[in-house]
């Protein structure tokens, strides 16, 4: 059994909750970036786990 933490993801610039996510637990201190889409800026940009 893997425990899995639900993550949110915003974007860098406008702060705009866009995605959620699940990463495995277990790697304290790293921290999920992902360039995605984001409809408020209408272009893809640096989205940033929040809590
Ligand atoms: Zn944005």
């Amino acid at each position: 059994m893997f425990m899995r933490q639900k993550v949110t993801l915003a974007c860098e610039q406008c702060g705009s909750r866009n995605y959620t996510t699940t990463k495995q637990m277990g790697r304290l201190g790293e921290r999920l970036t992902a360039n995605k889409f984001c409809s408020v800026c209408n272009k893809h940009t640096v989205h940033r786990e929040t809590k």
